[in-house]
């Protein structure tokens, strides 16, 4: 087994938080700089900047997973993963449809552009990305689990756009293939706090938005190989994979 590292969660300056500086080649850069081997472009209820960070940062040998951070109906934020081209694509028209659409003010709440692998601006998204789907927490990862992808509740811990602040505990019912504690936070502390959850596999990541919050949490992933497949048994904990989450 090898130990990689991986920070799964990262907005680009697609997201309307996400700090102009997080182009493609920026986030690429400092994942070099940062060792990373794996990394996740999870931008809010958008997929498009994944195919162009991928490309980048393969004659780098770092794996990017195709990503989105998903609103839910009931406002809580979920980090879904992908592999493959072809689920990103049908992932994304499954936002598009579902997402309220509300024109982005770009004063108020950021640009929300599309840059290609030369820092060009190729393409603005004139909806909010950050407003709500019409999809429940189940729905979603519903939808996640029918395109073979990951899913993951995101900084379960923290007070706003969690499931703990929105829902107010882990539904026993809910599906997912990890949860993802924030670097605020601690395993430890968030089953203190949800006695109750029975799939107790756990990921950090940074959540960045600003290019120096790259890294600044990471997991270990035990893998055979560099996959999806071993993503996937690595969030499981079979086959011999698993996680290293440091500050447990
Ligand atoms: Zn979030
Ligand atoms: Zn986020």
């Amino acid at each position: 087994m090898n130990l990689y590292r991986a920070d799964l969660h990262l907005h680009s300056v697609l997201s309307p938080c996400g700090d102009l500086e997080m182009s493609p080649s920026h986030i690429v850069a400092r994942a070099v700089e940062e060792h990373l081997d794996l990394i996740a472009i999870t931008d809010h209820n958008t997929t498009l900047h994944g195919p162009v960070v991928r490309q980048l940062a393969a004659e780098h040998g770092i794996y990017v997973l195709f990503g989105a951070e998903v609103t839910t109906s009931e406002e809580v934020h979920c980090v879904c993963l992908f592999d493959t081209e072809e689920q990103r694509v049908d992932f994304q028209e499954y936002i598009e449809r579902t997402i309220q659409r509300i024109p982005n003010n770009v004063d108020y709440y950021g640009y929300q552009l599309v840059v290609d692998a030369e820092e060009n601006v190729v393409d603005e998204v004139d909806y909010l990305l950050i407003s709500t789907t019409t999809q429940s927490i189940y729905e979603v990862q519903a939808k996640v689990a029918s395109l073979g992808g990951l899913f993951i509740p995101a900084h379960i811990d923290r007070p706003k756009f969690s499931i703990s602040s929105q829902l107010g505990f882990v539904p026993p019912d809910l599906k997912y293939d990890a949860l993802e504690v924030s670097r605020y936070s601690s395993p430890s502390a968030m089953l203190r706090a949800n006695p109750f959850v029975t799939h107790k596999r756990f990921v950090r990541s940074s959540d960045a938005h600003f290019i120096g919050d790259i890294a600044k949490q990471t997991t270990g992933f035990w893998m055979e190989r560099l996959d999806f497949e071993n993503v996937r048994r690595a969030l499981h904990g079979t086959h011999g994979c698993d996680l290293e989450v440091l500050n447990y």
